[in-house]
């Protein structure tokens, strides 16, 4: 049983270890394979598993690529592989559906807290000697926030933006909610409310709907008149949420005052990004995910994944 990855580096870097996979058949792992169906198809060859992250497996490189019996995906979204072409020709597609929620709700405080504080920029300051030459036992060069008392909105009220609610919670914030599908779970950590109402009361928003039609761009000029004056706006969950021109004149006129970004609309980010240009503004590399104990619980559900469709019993099949 051949079984190719065709993207496993972000994966695993080499803090992690393949053997799961490697007793269930021979391994070939590619750490980037380019994004061209000629290669794609090229490599994976005559093998009957493969295995990807971002690589695409469109219709026609499943149409020459005869022997694939079973594709996992190295990561929860999918749109990368055909799923219908896949189901034609009987092959199960099958995703980690959760594995960092942790992590990525974590993410969400990592910006907001090195904002409130300015903790980077101070560091430098002192690094910088500006604490030695302060005339005072302290410093601070920017306003420093409280959180507790002020109004968190979660857009997409599913497993990551409950995980955040929690510690909004445990901050001292008040939350709303805006889901297109609530649920008791979410009843009990926070208020549902309209879009425009949660985009008009919160000082904080915080982005955890997937990426669809309906949510594309739902971060825009007209969305960001409805919200507070000096609102922050973090992002974890995919770039095209946001249109990227408007955030950026709402960061220069300061209706917002900061964002924090873990995803841009095109990644890796591209150099004439506009908001590579933007003012109070993080922009992390889409790591949100990435801590070792996440990758591990992704590396095992994989892992099980392939073992259950080669018992006959596939999981978490996303094209059935
Ligand atoms: P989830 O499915 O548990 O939650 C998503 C929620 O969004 C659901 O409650 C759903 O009802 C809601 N929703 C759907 N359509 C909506 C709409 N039009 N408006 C408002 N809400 C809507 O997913 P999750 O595990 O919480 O993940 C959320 C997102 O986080 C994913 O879609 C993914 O884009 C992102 N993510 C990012 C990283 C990272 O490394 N930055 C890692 C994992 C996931």
């Amino acid at each position: 049983m051949k079984i190719v990855i065709l993207d496993g580096y972000t994966e695993n870097p080499g803090d992690l270890s393949w053997e799961g996979f490697e007793r269930l058949g021979e391994l070939t792992v590619y750490d980037r394979t380019p994004h061209d169906d000629a290669e794609i198809i090229k490599r994976i060859g005559n093998a009957e598993i493969v295995l990807v992250n971002k690589t695409p497996l469109s219709a026609h490189t499943l149409s020459i690529c005869k022997n694939i019996r079973y594709i996992g995906i190295l990561a929860t979204g999918y749109n990368i592989v055909d799923t219908e072409a896949a189901k034609e020709r009987g092959i199960p597609v099958a995703n980690v559906p959760t594995y960092g929620t942790a992590a990525v709700s974590q993410m969400v405080f990592a910006h907001l807290l090195a904002y409130c504080h300015h903790v980077s920029e101070h560091s430098s300051a002192v690094f910088a000697g500006a604490w030695s030459d302060c005339p005072d036992y302290c410093f601070w060069n920017y306003p420093l926030i409280e959180l507790a008392g002020k109004t968190m909105g979660i857009i997409g009220f599913g497993r990551i933006g409950q995980a955040a609610a929690k510690i909004a919670v445990a901050l001292g914030m008040k939350v709303l909610a805006y889901d297109e599908y609530p649920s008791e779970s979410g009843r009990a950590l926070g208020e549902y409310v309209s879009l425009d109402e949660l985009l008009a009361a919160s000082d904080v928003i915080s982005l955890h709907c997937p990426l669809l039609p309906a949510t594309e761009g739902i971060i825009n000029k007209s969305s960001i008149a409805k919200m507070k004056q000096g609102v922050v706006l973090i992002n974890t969950s995919r770039g095209p949420l946001v249109a990227e021109q408007d955030l950026f004149d709402a960061l220069e006129s300061g209706k917002v005052a900061h964002a924090g970004l873990d995803v841009v609309s095109a990644e890796p980010i591209q150099r004439d990004n506009v908001l590579l240009k933007a003012k109070n503004c993080f922009i992390t590399p889409h790591i949100a995910w990435a801590p070792l104990e996440s990758r591990r619980r992704l590396m095992a559900v994989a892992v099980e994944n392939l073992a259950a469709f080669l018992r006959g019993a596939p999981v978490n099949v996303v094209n059935a």
